[in-house]
Protein backbone atom coordinates (compact mmCIF):
# COMPACT_ATOMS: atom_id res chain seq x y z
CA UNK A 1 0.00 0.00 0.00
CA UNK A 2 1.21 3.38 -0.72
CA UNK A 3 2.18 6.13 1.44
CA UNK A 4 -0.26 8.21 0.31
CA UNK A 5 -3.09 5.80 1.31
CA UNK A 6 -2.19 4.81 4.90
CA UNK A 7 -1.73 8.32 4.94
CA UNK A 8 -5.20 9.63 4.19
CA UNK A 9 -6.11 5.88 6.27
CA UNK A 10 -4.73 7.83 9.21
CA UNK A 11 -6.75 10.65 8.68
CA UNK A 12 -10.25 8.43 8.11
CA UNK A 13 -8.92 7.42 11.82
CA UNK A 14 -9.08 10.69 13.03
CA UNK A 15 -12.93 11.07 11.97
CA UNK A 16 -14.50 7.64 12.70
CA UNK A 17 -12.41 6.26 15.70
CA UNK A 18 -15.14 5.35 18.27
CA UNK A 19 -16.82 6.12 21.03
CA UNK A 20 -17.06 3.66 23.61
CA UNK A 21 -19.15 5.47 26.45
CA UNK A 22 -22.07 3.54 25.98
CA UNK A 23 -21.44 -0.56 25.40
CA UNK A 24 -20.53 -0.74 28.85
CA UNK A 25 -22.06 0.76 32.03
CA UNK A 26 -19.70 2.15 33.98
CA UNK A 27 -21.29 2.29 38.09
CA UNK A 28 -19.01 4.35 39.37
CA UNK A 29 -19.53 3.61 43.04
CA UNK A 30 -16.87 6.03 45.16
CA UNK A 31 -15.05 4.55 48.38
CA UNK A 32 -16.11 7.35 50.32
CA UNK A 33 -12.61 9.65 52.04
CA UNK A 34 -13.13 12.50 49.58
CA UNK A 35 -10.63 14.73 50.49
CA UNK A 36 -11.22 18.34 50.81
CA UNK A 37 -8.81 21.25 49.45
CA UNK A 38 -9.17 24.52 52.26
CA UNK A 39 -8.69 28.02 51.55
CA UNK A 40 -5.33 27.70 53.18
CA UNK A 41 -4.43 25.13 51.21
CA UNK A 42 -4.39 22.23 53.47
CA UNK A 43 -6.11 19.35 52.94
CA UNK A 44 -9.03 18.26 55.33
CA UNK A 45 -9.82 14.42 55.29
CA UNK A 46 -13.14 12.84 54.61
CA UNK A 47 -13.07 10.09 56.47
CA UNK A 48 -11.79 9.20 59.72
CA UNK A 49 -8.77 8.00 61.72
CA UNK A 50 -7.61 4.73 60.73
CA UNK A 51 -5.88 2.10 62.76
CA UNK A 52 -3.21 0.37 61.13
CA UNK A 53 -5.25 -2.72 60.70
CA UNK A 54 -7.05 -4.48 57.45
CA UNK A 55 -9.08 -2.13 56.41
CA UNK A 56 -6.45 0.71 55.49
CA UNK A 57 -7.37 3.08 52.88
CA UNK A 58 -6.61 6.01 51.30
CA UNK A 59 -6.58 9.42 53.60
CA UNK A 60 -4.97 12.13 51.69
CA UNK A 61 -5.28 12.59 47.83
CA UNK A 62 -2.02 11.25 45.81
CA UNK A 63 -0.94 14.67 44.94
CA UNK A 64 2.33 17.44 45.46
CA UNK A 65 2.28 19.19 48.83
CA UNK A 66 4.46 21.31 51.60
CA UNK A 67 4.07 19.35 54.75
CA UNK A 68 3.81 21.60 57.95
CA UNK A 69 4.75 20.89 60.87
CA UNK A 70 1.73 21.74 63.45
CA UNK A 71 3.90 22.91 66.06
CA UNK A 72 6.46 24.79 64.83
CA UNK A 73 4.85 26.01 61.18
CA UNK A 74 8.01 25.19 59.77
CA UNK A 75 8.48 22.78 56.43
CA UNK A 76 9.73 19.05 55.86
CA UNK A 77 12.72 20.18 54.01
CA UNK A 78 15.34 18.10 51.89
CA UNK A 79 19.43 19.18 52.05
CA UNK A 80 21.12 16.64 50.40
CA UNK A 81 20.26 13.46 51.99
CA UNK A 82 19.21 14.91 55.03
CA UNK A 83 15.73 16.08 56.22
CA UNK A 84 14.90 19.35 58.71
CA UNK A 85 12.55 22.00 59.06
CA UNK A 86 12.64 25.35 57.49
CA UNK A 87 10.64 27.91 56.93
CA UNK A 88 9.54 28.64 53.33
CA UNK A 89 11.99 31.45 52.73
CA UNK A 90 12.40 31.55 49.20
CA UNK A 91 12.41 29.76 45.83
CA UNK A 92 15.24 27.61 46.49
CA UNK A 93 13.75 26.65 49.94
CA UNK A 94 10.69 25.73 48.34
CA UNK A 95 12.37 23.80 45.81
CA UNK A 96 13.27 21.46 48.44
CA UNK A 97 9.66 21.30 50.38
CA UNK A 98 8.05 20.23 47.38
CA UNK A 99 6.89 16.61 47.95
CA UNK A 100 5.11 13.87 45.74
CA UNK A 101 3.04 11.77 47.71
CA UNK A 102 2.43 8.81 46.14
CA UNK A 103 -0.48 6.44 47.24
CA UNK A 104 0.63 3.13 46.62
CA UNK A 105 -2.26 0.68 47.93
CA UNK A 106 -2.81 -0.84 51.32
CA UNK A 107 -2.89 2.30 53.20
CA UNK A 108 0.73 3.33 52.00
CA UNK A 109 1.92 6.05 50.44
CA UNK A 110 6.00 7.22 49.78
CA UNK A 111 7.01 10.92 50.14
CA UNK A 112 9.02 11.93 46.97
CA UNK A 113 10.90 15.65 46.89
CA UNK A 114 9.48 16.67 43.61
CA UNK A 115 12.95 18.58 42.81
CA UNK A 116 14.70 15.12 43.51
CA UNK A 117 12.98 12.91 41.44
CA UNK A 118 14.04 8.80 42.43
CA UNK A 119 14.83 9.81 45.62
CA UNK A 120 12.07 9.24 49.23
CA UNK A 121 11.89 10.32 52.38
CA UNK A 122 13.44 7.19 54.07
CA UNK A 123 13.96 6.02 57.96
CA UNK A 124 17.89 5.55 58.38
CA UNK A 125 18.60 1.94 58.12
CA UNK A 126 14.83 1.14 58.41
CA UNK A 127 15.59 0.88 61.89
CA UNK A 128 12.77 0.61 65.04
CA UNK A 129 14.07 2.87 67.76
CA UNK A 130 13.72 6.65 69.10
CA UNK A 131 15.69 9.19 67.50
CA UNK A 132 16.42 7.19 63.90
CA UNK A 133 17.18 10.02 61.54
CA UNK A 134 14.54 10.74 58.60
CA UNK A 135 16.37 11.73 55.37
CA UNK A 136 16.12 10.68 51.65
CA UNK A 137 17.26 7.75 49.93
CA UNK A 138 17.60 6.47 46.12
CA UNK A 139 14.20 4.72 46.20
CA UNK A 140 14.01 0.52 46.70
CA UNK A 141 10.66 0.59 47.78
CA UNK A 142 11.27 -1.00 50.67
CA UNK A 143 9.51 -0.82 54.56
CA UNK A 144 11.91 2.50 55.28
CA UNK A 145 10.42 4.16 52.31
CA UNK A 146 6.58 3.21 52.95
CA UNK A 147 4.40 5.13 55.34
CA UNK A 148 0.74 5.30 56.38
CA UNK A 149 -0.26 9.26 56.81
CA UNK A 150 -3.27 8.61 59.77
CA UNK A 151 -5.17 11.76 60.39
CA UNK A 152 -5.10 13.03 64.15
CA UNK A 153 -8.12 15.36 63.66
CA UNK A 154 -8.07 18.97 63.23
CA UNK A 155 -6.75 18.69 59.50
CA UNK A 156 -3.09 17.19 60.62
CA UNK A 157 -1.90 14.07 60.00
CA UNK A 158 0.89 12.05 61.60
CA UNK A 159 3.39 9.93 59.18
CA UNK A 160 3.62 6.68 60.27
CA UNK A 161 6.66 4.22 58.65
CA UNK A 162 5.81 0.60 57.59
CA UNK A 163 9.47 -0.23 59.54
CA UNK A 164 8.52 1.29 62.60
CA UNK A 165 4.59 1.37 62.93
CA UNK A 166 4.49 2.75 66.52
CA UNK A 167 6.92 5.28 65.65
CA UNK A 168 5.86 8.87 63.33
CA UNK A 169 7.66 11.68 61.70
CA UNK A 170 8.61 14.03 64.16
CA UNK A 171 10.66 17.23 65.00
CA UNK A 172 13.40 16.45 66.99
CA UNK A 173 12.57 17.90 70.11
CA UNK A 174 9.55 19.76 69.41
CA UNK A 175 12.13 22.59 68.31
CA UNK A 176 10.81 25.91 66.19
CA UNK A 177 14.50 26.48 65.09
CA UNK A 178 15.17 27.09 61.95
CA UNK A 179 17.12 23.48 60.48
CA UNK A 180 15.92 21.54 63.78
CA UNK A 181 16.11 17.72 62.59
CA UNK A 182 13.93 15.48 61.84
CA UNK A 183 13.67 12.04 63.11
CA UNK A 184 11.26 9.22 64.58
CA UNK A 185 9.48 9.10 68.17
CA UNK A 186 6.95 6.95 69.81
CA UNK A 187 3.50 8.31 68.95
CA UNK A 188 2.39 10.36 71.75
CA UNK A 189 -0.25 12.20 70.49
CA UNK A 190 1.96 15.92 70.71
CA UNK A 191 2.06 18.51 67.82
CA UNK A 192 5.49 18.18 66.39
CA UNK A 193 4.49 14.73 65.43
CA UNK A 194 1.43 16.46 63.43
CA UNK A 195 1.69 17.65 60.07
CA UNK A 196 -0.10 19.82 57.67
CA UNK A 197 -0.57 19.12 53.86
CA UNK A 198 -1.00 22.20 51.90
CA UNK A 199 -1.15 21.34 47.76
CA UNK A 200 1.77 22.59 45.79
CA UNK A 201 -0.01 20.48 43.14
CA UNK A 202 0.06 21.18 39.23
CA UNK A 203 -0.18 17.75 38.02
CA UNK A 204 -0.75 15.19 40.46
CA UNK A 205 -0.66 12.25 37.78
CA UNK A 206 3.36 12.99 36.97
CA UNK A 207 4.13 12.07 40.31
CA UNK A 208 3.80 8.56 38.68
CA UNK A 209 6.28 8.07 36.36
CA UNK A 210 4.47 6.01 33.52
CA UNK A 211 7.39 5.20 31.18
CA UNK A 212 5.90 5.06 26.88
CA UNK A 213 3.62 2.28 25.66
CA UNK A 214 5.66 1.84 22.93
CA UNK A 215 9.64 0.71 22.73
CA UNK A 216 12.23 3.77 22.64
CA UNK A 217 9.73 6.27 23.01
CA UNK A 218 8.19 6.07 19.62
CA UNK A 219 4.66 6.93 18.15
CA UNK A 220 4.12 10.04 19.89
CA UNK A 221 2.15 11.61 17.54
CA UNK A 222 -1.86 12.01 18.18
CA UNK A 223 -4.26 11.86 15.07
CA UNK A 224 -6.67 12.43 17.51
CA UNK A 225 -6.90 14.13 21.03
CA UNK A 226 -8.68 14.03 24.12
CA UNK A 227 -11.76 15.61 23.95
CA UNK A 228 -11.49 17.86 21.47
CA UNK A 229 -14.11 20.34 20.28
CA UNK A 230 -14.78 18.20 17.37
CA UNK A 231 -14.93 15.08 19.00
CA UNK A 232 -15.78 16.06 23.09
CA UNK A 233 -16.62 12.33 23.61
CA UNK A 234 -13.07 11.18 22.40
CA UNK A 235 -12.19 9.76 25.98
CA UNK A 236 -8.75 8.72 24.94
CA UNK A 237 -5.90 9.58 22.38
CA UNK A 238 -5.12 7.70 18.92
CA UNK A 239 -1.62 7.22 18.34
CA UNK A 240 0.20 6.55 14.99
CA UNK A 241 3.97 6.93 13.53
CA UNK A 242 5.06 10.65 13.62
CA UNK A 243 4.85 11.58 10.13
CA UNK A 244 8.00 12.29 8.68
CA UNK A 245 9.50 9.99 5.75
CA UNK A 246 11.66 7.37 7.28
CA UNK A 247 8.93 7.11 10.40
CA UNK A 248 8.82 3.49 11.09
CA UNK A 249 5.01 2.01 10.25
CA UNK A 250 3.04 1.70 13.54
CA UNK A 251 1.12 -1.43 12.14
CA UNK A 252 2.15 -4.74 14.51
CA UNK A 253 4.32 -1.84 16.94
CA UNK A 254 4.53 -4.20 20.55
CA UNK A 255 2.33 -1.71 23.22
CA UNK A 256 4.19 -1.95 26.24
CA UNK A 257 1.87 -1.21 29.65
CA UNK A 258 3.37 1.97 31.01
CA UNK A 259 3.05 0.55 34.76
CA UNK A 260 2.48 -2.02 37.12
CA UNK A 261 -1.00 -3.41 37.62
CA UNK A 262 -3.71 -6.80 36.97
CA UNK A 263 -5.13 -7.74 33.55
CA UNK A 264 -8.88 -6.74 34.28
CA UNK A 265 -10.35 -7.66 30.45
CA UNK A 266 -9.45 -9.13 27.48
CA UNK A 267 -11.60 -8.79 24.81
CA UNK A 268 -10.93 -10.15 21.17
CA UNK A 269 -13.17 -8.39 19.56
CA UNK A 270 -14.45 -5.76 21.37
CA UNK A 271 -17.28 -4.02 19.37
CA UNK A 272 -16.20 -1.25 17.92
CA UNK A 273 -13.08 -1.10 19.75
CA UNK A 274 -12.06 -4.76 18.50
CA UNK A 275 -9.12 -6.46 19.95
CA UNK A 276 -9.22 -4.38 23.41
CA UNK A 277 -6.77 -5.21 26.65
CA UNK A 278 -7.84 -3.22 29.76
CA UNK A 279 -5.16 -3.05 32.65
CA UNK A 280 -5.76 -1.89 36.50
CA UNK A 281 -2.71 0.02 37.22
CA UNK A 282 -1.04 0.36 40.69
CA UNK A 283 -1.88 3.80 40.73
CA UNK A 284 -4.93 5.88 41.92
CA UNK A 285 -6.82 8.73 40.81
CA UNK A 286 -6.83 12.01 43.19
CA UNK A 287 -10.22 10.64 44.56
CA UNK A 288 -8.60 6.93 45.63
CA UNK A 289 -10.25 5.16 42.38
CA UNK A 290 -8.04 2.39 40.89
CA UNK A 291 -7.00 3.55 37.70
CA UNK A 292 -7.39 1.30 34.33
CA UNK A 293 -5.94 1.88 30.84
CA UNK A 294 -7.70 0.70 27.69
CA UNK A 295 -5.89 -0.33 24.53
CA UNK A 296 -7.85 -0.58 21.62
CA UNK A 297 -8.02 -1.78 18.14
CA UNK A 298 -5.08 -4.38 18.86
CA UNK A 299 -4.09 -6.61 15.90
CA UNK A 300 -6.11 -9.67 16.72
CA UNK A 301 -5.16 -12.70 18.63
CA UNK A 302 -1.80 -10.52 19.48
CA UNK A 303 -2.38 -10.70 23.22
CA UNK A 304 -0.05 -12.50 24.92
CA UNK A 305 -2.24 -13.78 27.99
CA UNK A 306 -5.08 -14.24 26.12
CA UNK A 307 -5.89 -18.50 26.55
CA UNK A 308 -8.77 -19.06 24.63
CA UNK A 309 -8.27 -22.71 25.28
CA UNK A 310 -9.38 -22.29 28.75
CA UNK A 311 -12.54 -22.17 30.02
CA UNK A 312 -13.91 -19.03 31.77
CA UNK A 313 -14.52 -21.32 35.37
CA UNK A 314 -10.27 -21.19 35.72
CA UNK A 315 -8.74 -17.52 34.66
CA UNK A 316 -5.37 -17.03 35.85
CA UNK A 317 -4.95 -14.32 37.33
CA UNK A 318 -2.49 -11.97 35.16
CA UNK A 319 0.33 -9.07 36.55
CA UNK A 320 2.32 -7.14 34.37
CA UNK A 321 5.14 -4.30 34.97
CA UNK A 322 5.73 -1.33 32.91
CA UNK A 323 7.34 -2.31 29.68
CA UNK A 324 5.05 -5.53 29.33
CA UNK A 325 3.91 -6.05 25.96
CA UNK A 326 -0.18 -6.34 26.16
CA UNK A 327 -0.16 -7.04 22.76
CA UNK A 328 0.32 -5.24 19.26
CA UNK A 329 -1.17 -2.62 16.62
CA UNK A 330 -3.75 -3.11 14.65
CA UNK A 331 -6.66 -1.91 12.79
CA UNK A 332 -9.61 -4.43 14.80
CA UNK A 333 -13.19 -2.91 15.50
CA UNK A 334 -14.30 0.46 13.70
CA UNK A 335 -10.90 1.79 12.64
CA UNK A 336 -9.41 2.21 8.95
CA UNK A 337 -6.22 2.19 9.47
CA UNK A 338 -3.23 1.00 12.45
CA UNK A 339 -3.32 3.25 15.48
CA UNK A 340 -3.59 2.60 19.19
CA UNK A 341 -6.58 4.14 21.04
CA UNK A 342 -5.57 5.18 24.43
CA UNK A 343 -7.54 5.70 27.42
CA UNK A 344 -6.88 6.08 31.24
CA UNK A 345 -9.55 6.45 33.56
CA UNK A 346 -10.23 6.03 38.06
CA UNK A 347 -12.63 3.25 38.10
CA UNK A 348 -13.48 0.37 40.39
CA UNK A 349 -15.33 -1.78 38.15
CA UNK A 350 -16.10 -0.21 34.36
CA UNK A 351 -13.85 -1.50 31.90
CA UNK A 352 -14.98 1.76 29.93
CA UNK A 353 -13.58 4.88 29.99
CA UNK A 354 -16.24 7.92 30.37
CA UNK A 355 -17.59 11.37 31.02
CA UNK A 356 -17.42 10.76 34.38
CA UNK A 357 -14.16 8.77 34.91
CA UNK A 358 -12.13 9.57 31.68
CA UNK A 359 -8.68 11.23 32.42
CA UNK A 360 -6.53 12.78 29.41
CA UNK A 361 -3.70 9.94 29.55
CA UNK A 362 -0.98 12.60 28.18
CA UNK A 363 -1.17 13.68 31.91
CA UNK A 364 0.61 10.51 33.49
CA UNK A 365 3.34 10.07 30.54
CA UNK A 366 5.41 12.75 32.51
CA UNK A 367 8.93 12.38 29.61
CA UNK A 368 6.54 11.78 26.93
CA UNK A 369 6.52 15.14 24.62
CA UNK A 370 3.31 14.76 22.45
CA UNK A 371 3.05 16.53 18.55
CA UNK A 372 -0.22 16.61 16.56
CA UNK A 373 -3.86 17.51 17.56
CA UNK A 374 -4.08 18.77 21.11
CA UNK A 375 -0.49 17.67 22.10
CA UNK A 376 0.04 19.71 25.58
CA UNK A 377 3.07 21.42 25.88
CA UNK A 378 4.18 20.27 29.27
CA UNK A 379 7.66 21.05 30.87
CA UNK A 380 9.26 18.07 31.53
CA UNK A 381 12.30 18.31 34.18
CA UNK A 382 15.89 16.51 33.07
CA UNK A 383 16.20 13.80 34.58
CA UNK A 384 18.99 11.24 35.10
CA UNK A 385 16.70 8.64 35.57
CA UNK A 386 15.05 9.35 32.01
CA UNK A 387 15.19 6.12 30.27
ZN1 LIG B 1 -9.72 6.90 19.50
Amino acid sequence: MSRSISKMAVVLVTVLCIIMASTFSASSSTTGNHNVLLENGSVQLGGENRSTGSTATQTVSSGQYFIKNKSSGKYLTYSGVNVAQYSRSNATTMQQQRWNVVYTGNGYYYLEPMNNVGYRLDINNAADYNGTNVGIHPKNGNAAQKYQILSCGNGSYRLVPACSTTRVVEVSGASTDEGANVQIWEYVGQSQQQWIFESASSEPYHAYEWSWVFEEGKYTHITSGYHTTERPDHHGIDLTENPSEDAEDIDGANILSPTSGQVMAIYPNHYSGGHTVVIQTDNYTTDGEPIRVAFLHMKSGSCPFDDEDEEEEEEEEVFVTAGTVVGQVGSTGESSGPHLHLSTFGSPTANWANETNAINPQRFFKYVSFTGDRSIALSYPIEEELQ
